[in-house]
């Protein structure tokens, strides 16, 4: 078989995302000769849409033990790699060219722009001035394979040779941006154990103190609803089982599905309207007829048999009102704050847990198939894989995207 000379490259990356460009930028900065296949017409579509359009570009945690603990079981293998490309890298890299960042709530980095356009724009322009060569449009519909490696890759019309393979095809999370899951496929064939997604009925797990000191307690016919960067997204009504861990019960794991959806884009807050059915005007009346009958009394005792005791605690504390004391002395800004903790306690949740205890378990190759210095693949020799075509569970925060580029890095760096 004979290759046109053009068609050979040093490296070629298969998948413009972020890992894809970030392991072209590092592999040409080494002065590979580079190309990059992507199947849109641009690259970057799922990096230029992260965090609700801002980018949470990673967690400004520089702690690297710190920082690794986010990532549950995958912990061990990571710790290498994040020595070697982590937050401070990440902060290095793209603040060196132009780009700062704002530190957020939870230590969630965003680009100063809060534009994840321009983060997608500054890889692409990196590449380009380095002799990165873009080949979009171009689906890789075709891997080749001889003898334990990879010998070319083929779109519709045109064969490709390289001497090493970058795969960051990316996962199956909004496919329409061109995430559609084409690495596994190739990958199992190739060998590679393809782990399958996180089940979609599964508790949720949060870290306030106050939630999982209440475990143990259900909660009947309440309305739980969450926000994410406190805008509305759903809502469900039921029961819901505080535990050990977070929230469980059926409410709960039939909303897991649409929490799991919604965790990449931001900040996802459960709020429980523990009377849904009453208004915040009717909830006032009953409470000020409730206190009037017991204006004597301490105030977390007029629940009694209504509520359940960590619950009234809990509410009393959001509305700023002293358990102990007497309800004639509470004053009606307390009383309208109370209506409003009990039609709203709200907590954040930290993601999800799976069969194995996991956060968000995207599926995919596990870390033990990979060189976690290289990101070579232990199964075929000239192959590299980044981003989120690992199994790798992870909360929301800028985890996902430090993934991408310590894998690109690392990828990049060794290809
Ligand atoms: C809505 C949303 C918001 C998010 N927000 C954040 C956030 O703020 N912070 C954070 O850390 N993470 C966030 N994430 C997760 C983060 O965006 C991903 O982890 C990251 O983009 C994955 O990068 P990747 O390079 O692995 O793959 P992708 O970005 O999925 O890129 C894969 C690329 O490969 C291309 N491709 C696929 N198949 C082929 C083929 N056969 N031939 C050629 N090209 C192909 C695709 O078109 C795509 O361009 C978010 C995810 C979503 C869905």
């Amino acid at each position: 078989m004979h290759f046109d000379d053009s068609e050979h490259f040093d490296v070629i990356v298969i998948g413009g995302g972020a890992s894809g460009l970030m392991a072209a930028a590092t592999a040409a900065a080494r002065g590979r000769r580079v190309l990059v296949l992507e199947k849109n017409p641009e690259c970057g579509r799922k990096l230029s849409i992260s965090g609700g359009g801002r980018c949470n570009i990673t967690n400004a945690e520089f702690d690297v033990q710190l920082f690794a603990d986010n990532y549950g079981d995958a912990k061990k293998f990571l710790l290498s790699a994040f020595s070697q490309f982590g937050v401070q890298e990440t902060f290095d890299y793209f603040n060196s060219r132009g780009l700062q960042f704002v530190i957020e709530a939870r230590k969630r980095a965003f680009p100063i722009t809060h534009s994840a356009p321009d983060v997608t724009q500054l890889l692409i322009e990196e590449c380009k001035k380095i002799s990165v060569i873009f080949k979009t449009s171009s689906p890789v519909t075709k891997i080749d394979r001889f003898e334990g490696e990879i010998l070319s890759v083929s779109t519709r019309n045109i064969t490709y040779t390289a001497e090493s393979y970058i795969l960051a095809t990316g996962g199956m999370s909004h496919p329409e941006t061109g995430s559609t899951g084409d690495g596994f496929p190739w990958l199992s064939k190739l060998g590679h154990t393809v782990v399958t997604p996180t089940p979609s009925l599964v508790p949720l797990a949060v870290r306030e103190r106050w939630v999982t000191d209440l475990q143990g307690i259900t909660l009947k016919d309440v309305k739980i609803s969450f926000t994410v960067d406190s805008r509305k997204a759903f809502n469900k009504k039921g029961s819901i089982l505080f535990t050990h861990f977070g929230v469980s019960g059926p409410t709960v794991l039939h909303s897991a599905k649409g929490v799991a959806d919604i965790l990449p884009e931001g900040e996802v807050v459960a709020h429980i309207d523990l009377f849904p059915t009453l208004d915040d005007g009717t909830l006032s009346r009953k409470l000020i007829e409730l206190f009037d009958a017991h204006k004597n009394t301490m105030v977390k005792n007029v629940f009694a048999g209504m509520l359940l005791t960590g619950i009234v605690n809990r509410s009393l504390a959001v509305a700023n009102i002293a358990p102990d004391a007497q309800v004639n002395g509470v004053t009606k800004e307390q009383r309208t704050r109370l209506v409003k903790a009990l039609k709203d306690l709200s907590f954040p949740i930290a993601g999800l847990l799976g069969m194995d205890k996991a956060i968000i378990a995207d599926g995919g190759i596990p870390l033990s198939e990979v060189s976690m210095q290289t990101m070579q693949s232990k199964v075929v020799k000239n192959l590299f894989l980044t981003g989120d075509l690992f199994h790798i569970v992870r909360p929301s925060g800028g985890y996902s995207l430090q993934l991408c580029w310590t894998t690109g890095f690392l990828a990049g760096n060794a290809a």
